[in-house]
């Protein structure tokens, strides 16, 4: 079993049912369909191709949608632009008119207020960077520092600068209704600055705000200052790189992608890192020395899951692109990583007792801790204690916490019906364990619920799978 998950970003190269089904195969665990391209109509059908694949595999692939937020782009251009090194061009926010063929056009109204002489301005993922030398009420003059052909609608970032645009555009609102309406297991917020942000969004899901889990994406450094609070807020964090990467100068990232991972580590919240893992294999079937070091590098910090973006929507080797991510992963997996276990915050119970029955398996060599859990809380506490050998098998009576335990790692979920007499409950646990190569009849396992007596009391036992007798195994349980 592979405990890093995997997230496939679903664009033209991958929306197909078959093309999905092949992703699966190759590994993919989570859907992430990004607002920023798609159009509902399209989405829903890529909904619709996983709730059929879903029926049809073992291990149900989850659905994330990334919304776009307060994106900042630059405007048409009827020719694309060359931009020398040295250059010097005129810049325009948006609502301005009579724009010169050699202007460039931005679609944001404050531009020139936020920015001073000086500031930098990065346009295509920092393709090209501009430097403001001087501003007039509607039009500034800049510096091309590293020239490229612009063509229209290029991603802007203002490395520095507080964008006074909404952190929920109305967009996104639409988006987030359309979420709600396709029942999706999580939904990314994008530029998210402050725990502000993830409150705004709890409010707009209102009694679906349990349904869906949050993902706060940390793309500039007012997201890194308010780090720990976004943390406390969201269900989970992803590192988006791709944004982050130009909005902090670049040296500075690997320090702050581990600064991400621990404060996730530290709260016990599911930990994502996103953009640019294989990107050379958009067009190249070999991943570079460096990605396959940074993949591994993401395996080593036992974050919950990589994630592949245009390798998946636009690449040449989509499929591939997963396989590679599963080799690494796999291979790396059992080197002891970094893991920040002993940073975990304890002092609430219910993470003493998780942290209680992952010191027992490992004690005793469990192969695994089994979680029969309702919402899955008690399946992520085990895992926020990162066991190094044994596998999570968590165990619930909801389709939708099974699904969002798929991004969680080293867990394994199963839905079953939960019975009145807990072991029945267990034997049907065992059943399905056995069925998988992993396990054997004399394997030990450290079972862990506050799920099965129906009261919320906590329990830990130590069994083995032989305890179970096949005959108490209910026939309606499904995997
Ligand atoms: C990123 O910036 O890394 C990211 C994941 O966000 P998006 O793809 O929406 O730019």
């Amino acid at each position: 079993m592979r405990k890093t998950k995997i997230i496939c970003t679903i664009g033209p190269v991958s929306s197909s049912y078959e093309a999905l089904e092949q992703l699966a195969r190759a590994g993919m665990n989570v859907v992430r369909l990004n607002m920023s391209h798609g159009e509902h109509e399209a989405c829903a059908k890529v909904i619709k191709a996983v709730r059929t694949l879903n029926r049809k595999l073992h291990h149900p692939i989850a659905v994330l949608i990334d919304t776009q937020g307060p994106e900042i782009r630059t405007g048409d251009l009827s020719n694309e632009l060359d931009l020398k090194t040295g250059d010097v061009i005129s810049v325009v926010a948006r609502g301005v008119e009579d724009v010169e063929a050699s202007s460039i056009q931005i679609n944001y109204e404050d531009l020139i207020h936020d920015v001073s002489v000086g500031d930098k301005i990065t346009v295509d993922n920092g393709l090209i960077n501009l430097e403001v030398l001087s501003k007039e009420e509607r039009v500034m003059q800049c510096r091309v520092v590293d020239g490229g052909v612009l063509k229209s609608k290029r991603h802007v970032n203002l490395p520095g600068i507080r964008v006074n645009l909404p952190a929920i555009t109305e967009k996104d609102r639409r988006d987030i209704a359309f979420a709600v309406e396709q029942e999706v297991d999580f939904i990314a917020l994008s530029f998210v600055r402050s725990a502000d942000d993830i409150a705004e969004l709890k409010q707009l899901l209102g009694s679906k705000a349990d349904k869906i889990k949050i993902i706060a994406k940390i793309e500039d450094q007012e997201g890194v200052n308010n780090l720990d609070a976004i943390v406390t807020a969201s269900d989970g964090v992803m590192v988006a790189r791709g944004d982050l990467g130009v909005e902090i100068n670049f040296e500075l990232l690997p320090q702050v992608q581990r600064q991400i991972v621990a404060a996730c580590a530290v709260q016990g919240k599911r930990v994502i890192v996103a953009t640019h893992m294989l990107e050379s294999m958009i067009s190249s079937p070999m991943p570079t020395r460096a990605e396959v070091t940074d993949v591994a590098n993401a395996v080593y910090e036992e974050v919950d899951a990589i994630m592949l973006s245009g390798e998946t929507t636009i690449g040449k080797y989509p499929f591939k692109c997963v396989e590679v991510l599963d080799r690494i992963a796999r291979t790396i997996e059992p080197s002891p990583g970094l893991a920040f276990t002993d940073k975990l915050q304890l002092g609430n119970n219910k993470q003493e007792i998780a942290l209680a029955a992952v010191k027992l398996a490992e004690s005793i060599h469990a192969a695994a801790i089994v979680v029969p859990t309702r919402r899955g809380l008690m399946a992520n506490l085990v895992a926020n204690c990162h066991p190094r050998k044994p596998i999570i098998c968590a165990f619930t009576n909801d389709s939708r916490t099974r699904r969002h335990l798929v991004l969680t790692r080293n867990v394994l979920s199963y839905r079953i019906n939960f019975s009145s007499d807990p072991e029945k409950t267990l034997a049907n646990a065992a059943r399905i364990m056995l069925s998988r190569q992993e396990f054997s009849l004399d394997d030990k396992v450290v079972v862990i619920s506050d799920a099965l007596s129906g009261a919320g009391i906590e329990a830990i036992q130590i069994r083995t799978l032989r305890d179970w007798d096949p005959a108490k195994v209910e026939s309606d349980s499904q995997q």
